[in-house]
């Protein structure tokens, strides 16, 4: 969506704050010991705390309040309470509410305990693949060169991007035009604009980045099992710099 007016905002910015609410909530109850399903029962109480709704359930049927991914899990994995944690894992939390019309989405990565060398610089170098993507967001862009910045700065660091997966525009619902790949695909042609309300989430992974589907229909994993790492924001593009609808306030 584009943001047409001032309820707009203040609807989008209350939809942003009640996912960055909860991925904190979620994010201080990862420990080894609780299972991906504890996880998300914090979710489900804070959404129903603010009157919000898991998005991916209510347009999805996705069966979860919100998407949990370990290690090799890139995205959309299904909480379980046989999903149980471990020192050194790496947790996708991955969180789109709506809340009176509007909708916002958001990831982090969190590591349980300590984690492996090699899974703290992933978990840092998407964090800042984030914030150098960001800086490319403005009116006149095209989703393109934005996904080429995600590109570069992973390759930098020596990583690759998931390329299945994207960013996209978001608001009335959860997916909608343009679509943000994190590569410099042609195909995405789509103008940034003042007012436009889009997600920016690198996906990284320590191996190819080639990726499959589970036989449960939902999760996505890399296919040669390496480690994956994700952060996401909601933003509305203007001509002084994103404003961040899922960040602290
Ligand atoms: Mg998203």
């Amino acid at each position: 969506m584009s943001i047409d007016d001032e309820d707009d905002l203040i609807g989008m910015r209350a939809a942003g704050r009640v996912v960055h609410e909860t991925l904190e909530a979620m994010r201080a109850a990862v420990e080894a010991g609780a299972s991906t399903a504890d996880l998300d029962a914090v979710a489900r109480r804070v959404m129903r705390e603010r009157g919000a709704r898991s998005a991916p359930r209510l347009v999805y049927d996705f069966p979860g309040e919100t998407c949990i991914s370990v290690n090799d899990e890139i995205v959309h994995g299904i909480p379980s309470a046989r999903r149980v944690l471990r020192d050194g894992d790496l947790v996708k939390l991955d969180v789109t509410t709506e809340l009176n019309g509007y909708m916002a989405d958001a990831a982090v990565t969190v590591a349980v305990g300590r984690a492996s060398e090699l899974a703290g610089r992933l978990l840092d170098g998407t964090r800042r693949t984030l914030e150098v993507a960001l800086r490319e967001v403005r009116p006149g862009r095209r989703a393109f060169e934005v996904g080429g910045v995600v590109e570069r700065e992973a390759r930098r660091q020596g990583f690759s991007v998931v390329r299945a997966l994207q960013g996209h525009g978001i608001g009335r619902t959860i997916h909608e035009e343009p679509m943000m790949p994190n590569w410099a695909d042609p195909a995405a042609r789509g103008l940034l604009t003042d007012g436009l309300v889009i997600t920016v989430e690198p996906i990284l992974a320590a191996g190819s980045g080639d990726s499959f589907e589970s036989e449960d229909g939902w999760t996505i994993l890399t296919a040669d099992g390496s480690l994956s790492a994700h952060f996401e924001h909601t933003l509305v593009v203007t001509r002084t710099g994103p404003i961040l609808l899922t960040a602290a306030a």
